[in-house]
């Protein structure tokens, strides 16, 4: 016998209220649908503010931990449907406190509500006949009505009666894209991707655009960006990455005998590309994963200077957090293990011995006034953009791909 029916997913005060609160569901659920993409039997109800998901042939517990990351949700509950008959209820509620198996006292009370009227007990009345069997039963539960440990939570219907005490936090934030489209500047590193997923939670809908420098970047290197744009899409469901050929801009700066200032010049192309490719997918925002003072480039001088190269607002989630703390959400999140893969980045290969870390703008300027074809460099490179789009499940699906093509290879040779 399955332990339970349904999931049950709540979602704030402050998001599912107003006038926001039909666009607000309709993108959770949106995202829900998103997240069982790779689990087609699961069904997905939208009641009341909440949605209910019933796994179909999934067991209730792998569904868990995929559903907790749906943003903007507050908590989710593992669910028993029953008759709405009290010996049921009663029966349903035992259950799930045997599985919970106990092992100290626990404070406990019986929240029932009476939705459907025609259940002959009121929900006052329901809430002693509910709790004085189990409470004969378990003899680790004591009643606080105030401040219980577990609640034990029954909601009457006229087609079933729902039975829960488990409440597991979500990840909260705002549901998925309700706060508008922004492009990510998704390097191989460990902040972009952390950042990226800080800005899906917020309620963001994203895009990824990296810059790839071949030969002087390796393919290992884009594999790995696109590994980390997969880690992302397991989030959102879906993701853009836009792969950028950035070797000519950089190559161009290279000449340019200003070697402290290189790394300024490239961040600076970087938005300006980045800009444009905004602009043609109507994103209102850039996201970095610069993070005040971690190195020469993220200096306030430098961030100040290097901004000016756009007009869109940049949206820095890792402005104020310490590495240390980037680095327990990026193994949280598992991007930590791609991120750490060797292979270079088209910046820490160019980077020099000195970067500034107090640009001067008016010499920026100068430089890049005389840097050969610096403008039509930066337009190509826009217009040569490579797009691919990630799938939540696609790892696997990526992973079967590359399976039959060696399988294929194999057969030839
Ligand atoms: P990360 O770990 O995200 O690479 P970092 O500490 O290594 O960050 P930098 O390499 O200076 O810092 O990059 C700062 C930000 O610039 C990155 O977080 C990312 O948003 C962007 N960035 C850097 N390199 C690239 C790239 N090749 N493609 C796209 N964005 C990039
Ligand atoms: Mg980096």
């Amino acid at each position: 016998m399955k332990k339970y029916d349904y999931l049950l997913l709540r979602f704030g005060e402050v998001t599912l209220k107003g006038r926001n609160r039909a666009r607000f569901e309709k993108a959770a659920v949106e995202h829900v649908r998103a997240l069982m993409r790779p689990y087609p039997d699961a069904k997905i109800r939208r009641e009341f503010g909440r949605i209910y998901v019933d796994p179909g042939s999934e067991n209730v517990e792998t569904l868990i931990p995929i559903l907790q990351n749906v943003f903007g949700m507050t908590s989710l509950s593992p669910v028993r449907a029953v008759q709405p008959e009290l010996d049921e209820i009663i029966r349903a509620a035992g259950e799930l406190i045997e599985a919970m198996n106990l092992d100290r006292e626990t404070t406990f009370k019986t929240n029932v509500r009476r939705v459907w009227k025609d259940f002959p007990h009121p929900s006052q009345e329901s809430n002693p006949l509910v709790a004085t069997p189990l409470l004969k039963r378990f003899s680790l539960l004591k009643v606080d009505v105030r401040n219980p440990e577990l609640e034990l939570r029954v909601e009457i219907r006229d087609k079933a009666a729902y039975v829960y005490g488990e409440v597991i936090p979500g990840v909260g934030g705002f549901p998925l894209g309700t706060n508008g489209k922004a492009l990510l500047l998704l390097s191989g590193g460990i902040d972009s991707p952390v950042a990226g997923w800080s800005a899906l939670r917020r309620g963001l809908e994203l895009e990824c655009i990296h810059f790839h420098s071949y030969p002087f970047t390796s393919e290992k290197a884009k594999e790995k960006v696109i590994d980390l744009a997969q880690a992302l899409a397991e989030y959102a469901g879906k993701v853009r990455l836009h792969i950028v050929p950035f070797t000519e801009v950089q190559t161009s700066f290279t000449q340019m005998g200003q070697d402290n200032l290189m790394i300024t010049l490239m961040r600076r192309a970087m938005l300006r590309i980045a800009t444009k490719v905004a602009e043609r997918e109507k994103a209102l925002a850039l996201v970095t994963g610069e993070s005040l003072g971690q190195v020469a480039s993220q200096t306030l001088p430098s961030m100040n200077v290097i901004e000016r190269a756009t007009e869109l607002p940049i949206l820095r989630p890792l402005v104020m957090t310490d590495k240390d703390e980037i680095i327990r959400l990026s193994r949280k999140i598992g991007t930590y293990e791609t991120s750490i893969l060797p292979y270079e980045d088209c910046c820490t290969l160019f980077v020099p011995k000195s970067p500034t870390t107090n640009p001067n703008l008016r010499i920026v300027n100068k430089i890049e006034a005389v840097t050969p074809n610096l403008e039509r460099l930066i337009e190509e490179a826009a217009a040569g953009t490579e797009t691919i789009e990630l799938l939540a499940g696609g790892s696997r699906l990526r992973r079967e791909q590359a399976d039959a093509e060696a399988a294929i290879k194999q057969d030839w040779f």
